[in-house]
């Protein structure tokens, strides 16, 4: 599971927390590994951040950026199918 990071408010009195709103831009970089996925490039979108990526099985597959962090889309949905296939004789 994600390990989100929660705002707790602490300050009794304490109308302001400086610092408080931060809009914190997540940053991924090409090269930039998630399980099986290496990152590409982002990919243009006017709604929600997709980066192109490339599977460990040679796939490119786009990928959007919750689920590339979240480690909801680990791979292209190949593993398993290539390479390493069972000897059944
Ligand atoms: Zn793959």
């Amino acid at each position: 599971m994600a390990c989100e990071i929660r705002t707790v408010e602490t300050g009794v009195g304490t109308a302001i927390n400086p610092g408080g709103v931060r809009m914190r831009r997540v940053k991924v970089d090409p090269g930039d590994e998630y399980n099986d996925l290496t990152v590409v490039h982002e990919l243009p979108s006017s709604g929600k951040r997709r980066f192109l990526c490339k599977c460990s099985c040679g796939s490119l597959v786009p990928v959007r950026l919750h689920h590339l962090r979240s480690g909801h889309t680990a791979s292209c949905g190949n593993v398993g199918w290539s390479g390493k296939v069972s000897v059944l004789r």
